[in-house]
């Protein structure tokens, strides 16, 4: 039993990858409560939908996810070590994380094939492995045949083909998306969700999607509902 109300790591099994106790963030000075105190853990492998209506807090979330932004109190862990603790939280971006957003943030003036690329400078891969790579990356992704392509000959699914394939560059073991489907029409909406299924199935990623639309979050196996900055519910389907 764990009575423990203090700041320290939850009590968590060994495949818990996030860790959140009473974690909040305030924005303008304590003016927006963007988060109130949520608490969960998510496990290896699981493939969670955060919703709730616009500005609920998702983002917020993702971003102390991401340790893009600190929170401004309460706990977080990735693992073993606290979030806004990391010494290095640019080095837990690139090896711990992948990201997709709504808006694909691809280099206009860069093809595919050098998009992809981008995260795998900082490695010290050969010119030949990293294009090699990045070859595979965008045919897992469907994307072989437009590799060439800068993104503004590309249409927006094919954009967030790129985008992912770019995200996996790394192997990062966890995938960060915020509405990874918001900017596509219903078909290419499906067809990336499916893609990020079949990642996260064949790949073992854990993934944390944020959404507002409740039909994408059904593709998730679980689904942290929240309102006003809080957890409201967080159902799993069996
Ligand atoms: P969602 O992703 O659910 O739409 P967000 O996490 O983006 O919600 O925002 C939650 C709340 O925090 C909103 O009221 C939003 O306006 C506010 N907020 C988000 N980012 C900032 C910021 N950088 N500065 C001030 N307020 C912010």
């Amino acid at each position: 039993m764990n009575a423990s109300t203090s700041l320290s790591k939850p009590a968590a099994r060994r495949d818990c990858v996030f860790a959140a106790a009473g974690l909040k963030k305030e924005y303008d000075e304590g003016q927006v409560q963007a988060l109130r105190g949520v608490d969960f853990q998510i496990m290896q492998g699981e493939f969670v939908a955060i919703i709730g209506p616009s500005g609920c807090g998702k983002s917020t979330l993702l971003q102390m996810l991401g340790a893009l932004d600190l929170p401004s109190s309460g706990s977080l862990y990735y693992r073993d070590e606290s979030v806004p603790d990391l010494k290095d939280p640019s080095g837990y971006r690139a090896q711990q994380i992948a990201f997709i957003f709504q808006a694909f943030h691809l280099l206009p003036t860069f093809t595919a094939l050098e998009n992809v690329q981008m995260p795998m400078l900082e490695a010290k891969w050969s010119r030949e492995e990293r294009v090699d790579r990045a070859r595979q990356l965008l045919k897992s992704v469907g994307m072989e045949h437009r590799m060439g392509h800068f993104p503004s000959k590309l249409s927006g699914g094919e954009r967030q083909r790129v985008a992912i394939a770019r995200s996996l560059a790394n192997r990062a073991p966890v995938l960060l998306a915020d509405e990874p489907t918001g900017n596509l029409d219903s078909e290419n909406a499906q067809l990336i969700l499916e893609l990020l299924v079949r990642l996260h199935q064949e790949q073992s990623m854990t993934v944390v999607m944020v959404t507002h639309d409740l039909e994408i979050a059904q593709k998730a196996s679980r689904i942290i509902a929240m309102k006003d900055g809080r957890i409201v519910s967080d159902s799993a389907k069996n």
